[in-house]
């Protein structure tokens, strides 16, 4: 669609026109969610690290198309650091306690 204010093209679910600023009309309520958004919270759980990759992209996307789940975005951002945290954790101690083991030999 165009811009009321600008007359630039603009995403059909921006709220807000990223060219000018200005409101387009579209009310919150048609906004769809983002789907990298919902593919990065699912992904988070399963594989982090694309998990962590699409919900920065959805983060970016949302922001730029005003598009619903930025918090599901975040939520799987956030899910995906801490996974990708505890698994460097557990490796460390891991590796650890292998040292520890080997020196005992
Ligand atoms: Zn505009």
């Amino acid at each position: 669609m165009y811009c009321r204010n600008c007359g630039n093209v603009i995403d059909d679910n921006a709220v807000i026109c990223p060219k000018c600023g200005v409101a387009t009309g579209v009310s919150m309520q048609q906004q769809r969610t983002n789907t990298l958004a919902i593919v990065g919270f699912a992904m988070s759980f399963i594989v982090a690290l694309v998990g962590l990759i699409c919900s920065i992209m959805a983060r970016r996307q949302i922001k730029e198309s005003g598009e619903k789940g930025m918090g599901l975005a975040t939520a799987g951002l956030i899910i995906s650091i801490v996974e990708i945290v505890l698994y460097v954790f557990l490796v460390m101690v891991m590796m650890i306690v292998v040292a520890i083991a080997l020196g005992h030999e």
